[in-house]
């Protein structure tokens, strides 16, 4: 059984991100330039967003945070992408969700250009991703297929089951897997499953997305599967500073033991959602012209 390590790819990824962007720099390029927009005073959309922010830095991409307050009209918030959107300056931008309720995330997704969406939330990116056409693909399914790939697990003509069918996660890494080059036969599970046990038994790769802590145990689980635990739930616990702890979706220590290779949480699929999106960004910068900036 191997644990993957998602820090150490993130770590791997980061650094070939930062060789990047030098070389660009280094050949008289501007280097990529992130934007993030955070409406309001959430806490975690705040933390999320300090940790962008470094990122970007730490690979040398510019970066500029606008802070709006919570109180900033949808128009408004509209009118601020429309200028983000002309902006040649910006290659990439990303409104950090969720928004204050008076505004329709929707429609503020559908603002963004979907040249510089490099969260990949717009239809006309999730529709191209799901044709298998260049697009920018969200975070936590790239990072999944990341850490697939640095691992090498073969995925070709293995039974994929997939916990979970939101559009962030479940949908679009079923999606994925399934397309050519990946070549998984996948399942797609959800609050409905009939025998949801026997059918993640049969998986050769299981990704847990149903946000249950510890809902996947080892009578669920095939000798030598390949388990991503994307599920990320606080539970209380007292003895710690924070007086929480982060569980997965997976029993990890009854199901590793079996696995080949499986994810913990913390440090599996978490590390990789940032990562994603310095690849989108650097991505945006070089745009390969698949989108019509017209
Ligand atoms: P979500 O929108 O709540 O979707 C959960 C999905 O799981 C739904 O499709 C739901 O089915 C299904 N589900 C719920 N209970 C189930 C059950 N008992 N049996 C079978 N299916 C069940 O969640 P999400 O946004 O995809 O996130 C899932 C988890 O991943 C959460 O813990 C979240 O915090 C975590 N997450 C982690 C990262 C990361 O960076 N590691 C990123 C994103 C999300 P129905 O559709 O039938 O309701």
């Amino acid at each position: 059984m191997e644990i993957i390590d998602g820090k150490e790819v993130a770590q791997a990824l980061k650094k070939q991100i930062a060789a990047q962007v030098a070389t660009m720099v280094g050949a008289g390029e501007r280097a990529p330039h992130l934007v993030a927009i955070l409406v309001g005073d959430d806490g975690a959309s705040q933390t999320y967003v300090d940790h962008k922010e470094k990122m970007s830095a730490e690979v040398g991409f510019r970066s500029t945070v606008l802070r709006l307050s919570g109180d900033t009209s949808q128009a408004e918030l509209l009118d601020l992408i429309a200028k983000l959107n002309r902006d040649t300056e910006v290659d990439g931008f990303i409104v950090q969700l969720p928004l204050p309720r008076h505004i329709d995330e929707q429609k503020v997704i559908e603002a963004i250009d979907p040249s510089k969406d490099v969260d990949g939330f717009h239809p006309e990116n999730v529709g191209r991703m799901v044709m298998g056409l260049p697009s920018f693909v969200s975070a936590t399914p790239d990072g999944i297929l990341q850490l697939l790939k640095y691992y090498n697990i073969p995925t070709a003509g293995k039974h994929c089951v997939v916990i979970g069918r939101s559009n962030i996660v479940g949908r679009p890494i079923a999606n994925l897997l399934s397309q050519k080059g990946w070549d998984c036969t996948v399942t797609m599970c959800h609050s409905r499953t009939r025998n949801l046990a026997d059918v993640v038994r049969s998986g050769d790769i299981v990704i847990a997305a149903l946000g249950r802590a510890e809902f996947v145990t080892a009578d669920m689980i095939k000798p030598g599967a390949v388990v991503i635990d994307v599920g990320i739930t606080r539970v209380p616990a007292p003895e710690t500073k924070s007086g929480f702890r982060l569980k997965g979706d997976v029993k990890f220590d009854e199901v590793a033991p079996l696995c080949s290779y499986i994810t913990p949480v913390p440090g599996g699929v978490g590390p990789m959602t940032i990562i994603s999106l310095m690849r989108n960004t650097l991505l945006a910068k070089r745009l390969f012209g698949f989108f019509d900036r017209e």
